[in-house]
């Protein structure tokens, strides 16, 4: 058995290259005389790794200096919880723009902490498209205005950064982090769970203006509160070091392909191959996504009759083309393209997806 293309959602691939190199390293890392997961993360390695990643992502992103990096715990999901824990106060308001299901999670995870406000969402579009910007109704005393830039299960992504004015932005990056050049400067905070674009699941990246940091309560538990994180380097108690080393290794692998405009020119071409296979088909392969909100990671899609789901993905699967179930709240089927699919593995995928058209069509 070989590795396939893997189209998994998240958990999703790793760059073969990162994978290979976190396996000759395994036993031995770097001067250690012992594996990543075994030295101290006070000690002078692991200290000189974390110092290195930062100013590896720092580099990608062009970062300013007015931001901190936090790598932390606990998933994107405890973020939910823990932004509105920081950053508004129980009594005031946050407002959240929906696109999705992870949106409609963060509403949900947030709302004991603040008066969350729905300030727009597509559900009536079943979100099939992100929510028009002249129907956004923002309250300028909001702490800060949350949304999903791309939403993993329903494939809907904004391709241009939305204007809130003074309110501090915030952005569950989750699934499309790193996938293009960003301008870091329009952003209160941007988070991310490192299981798609940034390696294993675990870890959890934050870039944060530091003048927010200044409003984390001090009535909370150290270990909630962000401003003692970044006051700590991210090491206020032990980080997850083996996801750490891992997201180091793949900012390295972005550097090396040439950074985030060659990582994200790449991508369009990936999805734009895609899209298109699934429009030539003649109405056998429909994605139902509004043309504008397509998503460049994740591209669900139907087939004619769902009598052929469990046949296309027994298929594919022997072709080596790896998870490509749908979500269950969409159903169907849903291709992730990450950093690390290859325009191989998409063109396997799509040459695989016009055979199958062909015989079933
Ligand atoms: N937000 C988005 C956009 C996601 O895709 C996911 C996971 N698929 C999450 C949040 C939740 O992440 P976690 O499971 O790491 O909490």
């Amino acid at each position: 058995m070989t590795r396939g293309f893997n189209f998994s959602a998240g958990p999703a691939a790793l760059p073969e290259a990162v994978l290979r190199q976190a396996q000759a390293e395994l036993l031995e890392w770097g001067g250690a005389r012992a594996s990543v997961m075994e030295v101290s993360h006070r000690g002078k390695e692991f200290m000189a790794l974390a110092e290195e990643s930062e100013r590896d992502l720092r580099d990608l992103l062009d970062m300013p200096s007015n931001y901190k990096v936090l790598f932390l715990q606990g998933g994107a999901t405890q973020h939910f919880a823990q932004i509105p824990m920081n950053f508004a106060r129980r009594e005031g308001v946050a407002d959240y723009v929906v696109s999705g299901a992870w949106g409609e999670k963060a509403v949900r995870e947030g709302s004991p902490y603040t008066r969350v406000r729905l300030a727009a969402s597509s559900l009536d579009s079943n979100y099939t498209c992100i929510p028009s910007r002249g129907q956004w109704d923002l309250d300028p005393r909001a702490a800060y205005v949350h949304y999903t830039p791309n939403e993993t299960i329903h494939g809907v992504e904004f391709h241009d950064v939305p204007d809130t004015g003074d309110v501090p932005l915030v952005a569950d990056m989750s699934s499309n982090i790193l996938s293009r050049p960003l301008d870091v400067s329009r952003f209160g905070l941007i988070y991310a769970g490192a299981q798609k674009n940034i390696g294993a699941s675990g870890l959890v990246v934050m870039i944060v203006r530091e003048d927010l940091l200044e409003r984390c309560p001090r009535d909370i538990a150290r270990i909630m509160s962000y401003a003692e994180h970044a006051a700590h380097g991210s090491l206020l108690n032990t980080p997850n070091t083996f996801g750490w080393y891992l997201a180091a290794l793949v900012f390295k692998w972005l550097k090396a392909e040439g950074g985030l405009a060659a990582i994200g020119e790449r991508n369009r071409v990936k999805a734009e191959r895609l899209y298109a296979a699934i429009d030539a088909s003649a109405g056998f392969y429909v994605n139902r996504v509004e043309c504008s909100a397509r998503s460049w990671m994740n591209v669900p899609f139907f087939l004619p009759r769902p009598e052929l789901d469990a046949m296309f993905l027994a298929e594919s699967k022997e072709a080596g083309l790896l998870a490509l179930k749908g979500h269950k709240a969409v159903g169907g089927m849903r291709a992730s393209i990450y950093n690390a699919m290859p325009l191989a593995g998409v063109d396997a995928l799509v040459d695989f997806m016009r055979d199958f058209a062909r015989r079933h069509g």
